[in-house]
C-alpha cells in the first residue's frame, strides 16, 4: 500500500520536525491528494491533527463526533483514527478496526493495479 512516511531533513532546527500542517496546505493548495496518509498520523501530536482536520475543513465535524469510518460507520476519534485518504475526491477516514486497515488496503492495492 502507498504511505506518507514523512522524513525530518533537519532534525536540529526548528523547523526540521515533519509539519503535518504545511504538508496538507501544500496537500490543499495543489488540489493532488496523496493516495492515503497512513498510520504516521498516529504520532502526530493532537494540534497538528486539529490543523490537519481544521484545513480539510472538517474539524467541527470531528469534534462532534460525525465523522465516521468509511468502512464500518464507527465514530472516528483521535484514538481510533487510523488513516485518512482521499476516494472519489472527499476526504474519508478509517478506524483501526483489523477488518478496516484489511479493507482500506486492499482498497488502496486494487486503485494503485
Ligand atoms: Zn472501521
Amino acid at each position: 500500500m502507498v504511505s506518507v512516511t514523512p522524513s525530518a531533513s533537519k532534525p536540529n532546527t526548528a523547523q526540521g520536525r515533519f509539519s503535518l500542517r504545511s504538508y496538507l496546505d501544500r496537500w490543499v493548495a495543489r488540489g493532488d491528494m496523496p493516495t492515503t496518509v497512513t498510520s504516521t498520523l498516529n504520532a502526530v501530536h493532537d494540534d497538528e491533527l486539529e490543523a490537519f482536520l481544521r484545513n480539510l475543513g472538517v474539524a467541527a465535524a470531528f469534534r462532534a463526533g460525525k465523522l465516521k469510518c468509511a468502512f464500518c460507520g464507527t465514530v472516528i476519534t483521535f484514538v481510533n483514527l487510523y488513516s485518512v485518504f482521499a476516494d472519489s475526491g472527499s476526504v474519508k477516514f478509517a478506524c483501526d478496526e483489523t477488518e478496516c486497515v484489511k479493507a482500506l488496503a486492499s482498497k488502496i492495492a486494487n486503485r494503485a493495479a
